[in-house]
């Protein structure tokens, strides 16, 4: 009897078995799935070796039943085929209902499997003495694995269709599984004595377990909490359930411990978490950022829970509880007022970093309006990313007037975003929302690439221009690599510098300033110029000027504006043109809407007017339309 191999499987198996139950385990779908398959694959490896030691005493036994235990055999190993396929579709259905329907076509073809191996007929091999039965064959044996077939094939459609939706390490762990037992199989068909399908089977069940199924992978190595791995698994479970469910983020932030001695430290933490780990009604999980989530599957009975943990904090903790902790919470009564779990894990972020009342209070209720904000800034953000990688981005030039010159001698590239619907989006909607997410460095890189490839298309100076302006964004100017990436562009379309001016903007932070000088003075070396934007909006004041070395400042619309409605802001205004002036600068007043605004700029010596007086921003065609109109004007 070769019955040795399957007996290593099966103490294999047993020993994967008690290592698995005696982890903390949190009830994930993929789990259950998996513990399927190690009961399908144990089932198999049993009856393998059961149906050997029949056949070996058939004589004894009796033959009919030696070949219904036989076939059994033949027909856990369908099992195994319809426990794989079910384990390979818990990433891709995400709701119960909808894999339960594709299954079933699955179970009904298991069925006639079923029948059919019982119901066709089996024979045995001999050896060349025929003592011994080598192997059975026959239309029972074709049966079963014509359909395991199916359900393989069916296995390798997934992972190639649904790629996108199926954990990577699910199709590799599977992937193994398979190849292991079809290999396994075909050296068994050649050496028939070689019995090693079964315990091949057992080689990939111990793959499934290293790979993804270990519930060490779950746990968080410090505490014994669950990770953010399980934490991500198993509320998208409860998403997918449409489930609702209460969520509490505790933030042990840097003074959270302060009141605690140093040396007692670790020892309260590892209290809290003991605590933590004991809730009766909660789960509690913790994520590489020290954020702790404590999930409550019951959103009626969280409210108790959550004050009942605040209690416990303000009881304090360690020796006769004498330490306190000041943790910051976040309470999210009701998760369903998110869809899925990234927009979740999302909300928490924005919270931190954007809620204003949670940067003043210890304890936030995140209510609708949150949600509402945190949505609009994702949409935003979506917004973005889609124009950036659908060549949405746009740029619009609104043309500057040289007073002096008399005709328009350089113009403002201004960026813009075609929505999927095609409507034009203004940069208000979404620059604060790209220079905080740094989406505003591929951003600025396009417009920069775009307006270099209209320099090169449109030259300028058969328009009499000698500059486009371009925005820099704070962002922009903080960023080490900038000065050598524009470089790189400007070479990239044979664009003379001389043809480039950037805007800039005053910087927050002198680390910032300090790199957006070395930035300016490598651009300016090799011949870019540059205006201080924004000039008179509260971002801009005169010592900025002095400090930088700009050739041009701009008056913002707010300024020019004032000039008319408030008598003082006159004088202000006057004083500003009479300094900048006096530093050699030149002034493009912004914001020009009429011919007496025109006109008074004119008469204060103002170089250059920017305004809808021209033009508004116009789309590159439209405006190399107006300028072929002005051209053609000054010809007349
Ligand atoms: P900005 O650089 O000060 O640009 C001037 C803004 O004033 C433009 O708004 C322009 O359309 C508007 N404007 C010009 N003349 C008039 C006028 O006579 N009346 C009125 N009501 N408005 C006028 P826009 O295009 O909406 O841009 C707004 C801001 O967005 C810009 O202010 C700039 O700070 C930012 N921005 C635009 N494009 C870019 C870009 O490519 N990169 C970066 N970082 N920021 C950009
Ligand atoms: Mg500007
Ligand atoms: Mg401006």
């Amino acid at each position: 009897m070769h019955i040795q191999i399957q007996c290593c499987g099966v103490v294999l198996m047993l020993v994967l078995f008690y290592f698995y139950v005696r982890q903390k385990r949190i009830a994930l779908e993929t789990q259950k799935a998996f513990l399927v398959v190690f009961w399908a694959s144990f089932l198999c490896i049993a009856f393998d070796i059961f149906s050997i030691i029949v056949i070996e005493y058939r004589h004894v036994l009796s033959e009919p039943f030696a070949k219904f235990i036989a076939k059994t055999y033949l027909i856990t190993l369908l099992g195994v085929a319809i426990s794989a396929l079910g384990y390979m579709c818990v990433d891709i259905y995400a709701k119960r209902d909808e894999y339960w329907r594709d299954m079933r076509k699955y179970l009904v073809l298991e069925v006639l499997g079923v029948i059919g191996t019982y119901a066709a007929p089996l024979y045995y091999n001999y050896s060349p003495d025929g003592t011994e039965v080598l192997y059975t064959y026959g239309p029972s044996v074709y049966v079963t694995y014509g359909v395991a077939l199916i359900f393989f094939v069916r296995i390798f459609y997934l992972m190639k269709k649904e790629k996108a939706r199926i954990n990577p390490r699910r199709r590799e762990a599977v992937c193994i599984w398979l190849v292991a037992w079809i290999v396994a199989s075909q050296i068994q068909f050649m050496y028939t004595n070689v019995l090693i399908v079964g315990y091949a089977g057992s080689i990939g069940i111990m793959v499934l377990y290293l790979k993804l199924e270990n519930p060490e992978t779950n746990l968080d190595r410090s505490t014994g909490l669950f990770n953010s791995g399980a934490l991500y698994q198993y509320m998208k479970q409860l998403f997918a359930k449409e489930k609702d469910f209460a969520v509490l983020v505790i933030l042990f932030e840097n003074n959270a411990y302060q009141n605690v001695q140093l040396e007692k430290r670790d020892l309260v933490r590892m209290e809290i978490v003991e605590y933590l780990l004991k809730l009766p009604d909660a789960l509690a999980f913790k994520n590489a950022e020290d954020e702790y989530f404590v999930l409550f599957a019951e959103p009626e009975t969280a409210e108790a829970g959550v004050a009942e943990i605040r209690r416990r904090f303000q009881a304090g903790w360690g020796d006769g509880n004498a330490s306190l902790v000041h943790p910051r919470w976040l309470y999210l009564p009701h998760a369903d007022v998110v869809d899925q779990t990234e927009n979740l894990l999302y909300l928490v972020r924005y919270i931190r970093q954007e809620e204003k009342e949670f940067s003043e209070n210890d304890f936030f209720r995140i209510e609708k309006d949150s949600v509402d904000k945190m949505y609009r800034k994702r949409e935003v953000e979506q917004l973005i990313i889609d124009a950036i990688e659908n060549d949405r981005v746009e740029v619009f030039y609104q043309p500057i007037y040289s007073t002096s010159e008399q005709h328009i001698t350089s113009a403002e590239a201004l960026v813009r975003i075609r929505d999927r619907e095609n409507k034009i989006v203004p940069p208000g909607v979404f620059i604060d929302t790209a220079e905080e997410s740094g989406m505003i460095l591929k951003l600025g890189e396009l417009v920069f690439e775009k307006v270099c490839g209209f320099i090169r298309k449109h030259p300028l100076e058969q328009y009499g221009m000698h500059y486009i302006e371009v925005n820099l964004s704070v962002v922009q100017c903080a960023y080490e690599n900038l000065a050598q990436d524009y470089i790189n562009i400007m070479e990239r379309y044979g664009v003379d510098p001389r043809y480039i001016n950037l805007e800039i903007t005053e910087s927050a932070s002198t680390n910032a300033k300090k790199t957006l000088l070395g930035n300016m003075e490598n651009l300016m070396e090799y011949g870019v110029h540059f205006s201080l934007d924004d000039f008179g909006t509260g971002q801009s004041n005169l010592n900025y000027i002095v400090d930088m070395p700009v050739d041009i400042v701009k008056f913002d619309r707010s300024m020019t504006n004032s000039y008319f409605e408030n008598g003082k802001a006159k004088y202000v205004m006057e004083a500003a043109i009479h300094m900048i002036h006096g530093m050699n600068l030149e002034i493009v007043s912004e914001g020009i809407e009429t011919k007496e605004q025109y006109q008074t700029m004119e008469d204060l010596g103002i170089s250059h007017i920017q305004g809808y007086y021209f033009s508004k921003p116009l789309p590159e065609d439209e405006f190399i339309a107006y300028l072929e109109s002005k051209k053609a004007e000054q010809g007349a």
